[in-house]
């Protein structure tokens, strides 16, 4: 990292919420935070947890734990405290970085004790925020600080970084020290963490500087709205954006209103986000107008990008939106839109970044690969592959097929090269014999001029097995029944992919990086027919 900014120490590193930190600055609070976890033990084996919002406390615990050689254990500050524990006794953290909002506050501290943690230390947001407070504050909802006991657990991070800031040099092997555990397939039982080597972190930093020509190293800035403890964030926004000294514009939380604000005033020129995130900044951008002419590049990914958002998007900003692909196991960033000429083909997340080989396996055989144009399981090999799960040889085996990472989404490969998206395999509907793909029916949804976010997911059918349901929010000030949608879709789709119905709902459910979530629709619905069957029995 030291060497990437070197010669830009007097510029910004980082704008939270108009206070600035030069990247000199930034240099020296991690060596003395680096200094500071030492002092507590930390280096090579530990494991840290932040458990943050994207604030400077996050960029500089970040770095620090990684030049002691320990192991960043990302949480999201949104966990319940069950998900919080889980992920505290798996991965065997033994210190917490966390911020002294009060809602945080008391799930984290019900930890020591119950796990392996010992210390957890305690940021004043108060500290990150420039002098201008109501407003902020208004923003942050974190007005109720929270009250942190008097005990030898508990320690500030005025208190970490009050030292002489000279850290012990650590040596590590980059392709064996894991740099951090992602946590990832939540939706599917308990989650399970990634674990990616310093290797694979900066492998997937070079392939990302290989793939963007254009980038002016020091004169970019990073608008910085997903969260980064999200793997896409964590790379795509910090890693990335750091390597080519960007000055990273920090949101501390998705608010539509506040990003276009932050936009008018920081002026950034780069902005990875995901999907929901562009569609919902049009949404405001109608209303407050404003100058967002400094937007370059924008990196969507994390799902898929519908072909009319990126169209809308391109032309109501002027900014270019390129997608990737990618997962928490890959670093996450694998394939994304080429930017040096080659063509931008619609619908396609593009071409393997360099070193990386993209594979499509039969669904019924893994070992067969599969001809250009037939679909199949995507696998993916590359220096920014994963290892395997943290404590988990099982899942690590079967995760592999011949030394290719099976990603669980379905897709395939034009003539070219290029990789198209299908739908995630267990996302796929399995309706009267047939493979119906969500995503071809959320592509038609989007189609319709009143449909601003679209869903779709399968449902128990008595009939065929599974019956497709879709979920749509509307464009403001747009008027629509379900019943209107269903009558557009038949134009659009064949007989089998019509959903069941359409339900128009004010908003849609997300995931913490703001991916629209179907797991939270698929809970409801089944929450909604164990109800239905219940008052069946009553009345039988
Ligand atoms: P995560 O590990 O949380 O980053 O989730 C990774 C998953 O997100 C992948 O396996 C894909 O199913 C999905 N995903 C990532 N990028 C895209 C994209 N550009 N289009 C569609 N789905 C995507």
């Amino acid at each position: 990292m030291e060497a990437a900014v070197r010669g830009f120490e007097d510029r910004p590193a980082m704008d939270f919420l108009g206070r600035k930190t030069s990247y000199g600055e930034l240099l020296s609070q991690i060596d003395r935070a680096c200094r500071g976890l030492q002092d507590l033990g930390v280096g090579p084996g530990s494991q840290v947890g932040l458990c943050l919002p994207n604030c400077p406390y996050y960029v500089v615990a970040y770095y620090a734990a990684l030049k002691a050689g320990a192991t960043v254990v990302n949480f999201n500050p949104l966990y319940v405290e069950r998900e919080m524990l889980a992920l505290a006794q798996d991965s065997g953290i033994s210190i917490m970085i966390t911020l002294d909002n009060a809602e945080i506050f008391a799930k984290v501290s019900t930890l020591p004790g119950r796990t392996a943690l010992e210390k957890v230390i305690v940021c004043p947001l108060s500290g990150a925020l420039p002098m201008i407070k109501g407003f902020l504050h208004d923003i942050l909802k974190s007005s109720n600080v929270a009250r942190v006991p008097d005990s030898p657990v508990y320690m500030t991070w005025q208190c970490l970084l009050e030292n002489d800031g000279a850290p012990d040099p650590v040596k590590l092997d980059p392709k064996t020290a894991v740099a951090v555990f992602q946590y990832t397939g939540g939706t599917t039982g308990l989650p399970k963490a990634a674990m990616l080597s310093h290797f694979n972190l900066v492998s997937n930093v070079i392939q990302s500087q290989d793939w963007f020509p254009e980038i002016r190293r020091g004169e970019e800035r990073m608008l910085a709205v997903i969260p980064f403890f999200h793997v896409f964030a964590m790379t795509s926004a910090m890693n990335y954006g750091v390597s080519i000294g960007a000055e990273l514009v920090l949101v501390p939380r998705f608010d539509a209103e506040l990003v276009v604000r932050t936009i008018i005033r920081t002026r950034p020129t780069l902005f990875p986000a995901v999907p929901t995130v562009y569609s919902a900044i049009l949404d405001v951008h109608e209303r407050l107008k404003g100058d967002m002419s400094s937007l370059r590049f924008g990196m969507s990914g994390g799902a898929p990008l519908p072909v009319e958002l990126k169209e809308t998007f391109e032309q109501k900003t002027g900014c270019r939106l390129m997608e990737g692909y990618g997962l928490s196991e890959t670093s996450p960033v694998a394939c994304c839109n080429p930017f040096d000429g080659r063509p931008v083909k619609a619908g396609s997340v593009g071409l393997p970044v360099p070193g990386t080989t993209i594979e499509v396996r039969s669904p019924h055989d893994p070992e067969v690969i599969m001809p250009a144009g037939e679909k199949g399981e995507i696998c993916i090999r590359g220096p920014q592959v994963m290892s395997g799960y943290w404590n988990r040889p099982e899942e690590t085996h079967d995760s592999f097929v011949q030394g290719a990472l099976r990603t669980g989404d379905v897709g395939y490969i034009d003539s070219e090269g290029y990789l198209f998206l299908v739908d995630r395999i267990k996302d796929v509907i399995l309706c009267g014999g047939y493979n119906v793909y969500p995503r071809v029916i959320e592509e038609a949804l989007y189609r319709h001029p009143a449909v601003a976010e679209a869903i779709v997911i399968g449902l128990p059918d008595d009939y065929r097995g599974e019956a497709p349901k879709a979920f749509v929010r509307l464009l403001p000030g747009t008027e629509a029944s379900g019943e209107d949608i269903l009558e557009f879709l038949k134009d659009h789709l064949n007989r089998i992919e019509i959903p069941r119905e359409v339900e128009i709902r004010d908003d849609l459910p997300r995931t913490a990086v703001g991916k629209l979530s179907k797991r939270a629709l698929r809970e409801e619905e089944a929450a909604l027919a164990r109800e239905e069957e219940r008052r069946r029995q009553k009345n039988a």
